[in-house]
């Protein structure tokens, strides 16, 4: 596969044969792709200065040591195209560029692979609503279930029936940006590119696991973006503190799990800095496998403050986070769609690629 592509030449060769081969493998003429730009040095010395990290770290080398290199491939570029077709025609010339060759690359690597297993699959991040879900401490009331009908009618066929009721923010749920900024977005408000985009997890599990109330840092952010690339505009971010080992024990996930108290609660959370430093990143959307963006200590709620007054929704009590890779999953989080709510129950799910999909 990679042979046919002529891509296991063109990694170990220097990265400008390596964009010749790509051209030539897709049918494209090299002076085609070059001539987005105004010279082949401008091409690859923009290339060099803004993809080069990216198209190595997870294109070249990724599709060259995994065990199934051609479904790795296949899946990275999938989730590039979909990335480019969410950007505005403005976007800057080296992202075209590399959408050209990521492009090229996926229409040959589609045609050789498709026997082969599937390029995605999908990760469950709810938790079900049931008599274990974990609220806010000072919630009223919990997840009621009633049954209104269940057996055989007078007709003779079954019929199932309940009704439910539950305050907005608890179990797996969304909230609004105006859950804490007055004049911003309700449930139903929220533009579905907040919702459905591609995520990134961020890694807090190691300060999480010395320190129940463990913040987000900005360090923590630039250390991500470090090893893995800038979180680009539109990102969803799920930030992973481990959390999700102890739902749906309220008293080791809350802290303490006193009703009506929420004053001496302790789980990891963002910091203020954090959250801003998110803002400026313009992202989608914020997620954390935790009862709260703020960590438990928090009285004054700093992190949902600067995200929700920039129009960012939160999602709490995220599952399974270990389970999603720190870059190149699909997040859908939908949530009930709520007239002028605050919040409300969330279906949040990865579309995981390939290489996270083994044993599933
Ligand atoms: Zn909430």
């Amino acid at each position: 596969m990679l042979e046919s592509l002529g891509l296991r030449g063109a990694c170990a060769s220097p990265y400008r044969e390596a964009l010749a081969r790509l051209a030539e493998a897709a049918g494209m003429s090299k002076s085609g792709v070059f001539g987005v730009f105004g010279s082949k040095e401008e091409l690859q010395l923009a290339i060099i200065d803004k993809a080069q990290a990216i198209f190595m770290e997870e294109v070249v080398i990724p599709a060259l040591s995994a065990p199934r290199g051609a479904d790795r491939l296949l899946a990275l570029c999938e989730g590039f195209v979909r990335h480019v077709r969410r950007m505005s025609a403005n976007t800057h010339r080296w992202f075209f560029a590399y959408a050209l060759l990521t492009i090229s690359g996926c229409g040959a690597a589609r045609g050789t692979s498709s026997e082969t297993a599937p390029a995605s699959c999908l990760l469950d991040l709810t938790y079900a609503y049931d008599d274990e879900t974990i609220y806010w401490p000072t919630a009223p009331s919990r997840f009621h279930k009633e049954t209104l009908f269940y057996g055989e009618t007078e007709g003779g066929y079954f019929y199932g029936a309940y009704e439910i009721a539950t305050p907005e923010h608890g179990g797996t749920h969304l909230d609004a940006p105006i859950h804490f900024a007055e004049g911003q977005d309700t449930t139903d408000e929220i533009p579905l590119q907040r919702l459905i985009a591609p995520g990134v997890v961020i890694d807090m599990t190691d300060a999480a696991a010395v320190d129940r109330d463990a913040l987000l840092t900005v360090e923590h952010i630039e250390a991500f973006e470090g090893l893995h690339g800038a979180i680009t505009p539109g990102t969803i971010v799920l930030v992973h503190t481990g959390w999700s080992r102890h739902w749906p024990n309220a008293e080791r996930y809350l802290g303490d799990a006193t009703p009506g108290d929420a004053s001496n609660l302790h789980f990891p959370g963002i910091s203020e800095e954090a959250a801003h430093a998110l803002v400026a990143r313009q992202v989608a959307a914020v997620g954390i496998d935790t009862a709260s963006l703020d960590h438990g200590p928090s009285k004054d709620f700093l992190a949902h403050r600067a995200l929700m007054e920039a129009g960012i929704p939160g999602f709490e009590n995220v599952a399974h986070l270990h389970g999603v890779p720190s870059r190149g999953a699909e997040i859908i989080a939908l949530p009930m769609k709520i007239a002028g709510g605050s919040g409300g129950p969330l279906r949040i799910v990865a579309v995981l690629p390939a290489t996270s999909c083994e044993g599933r």
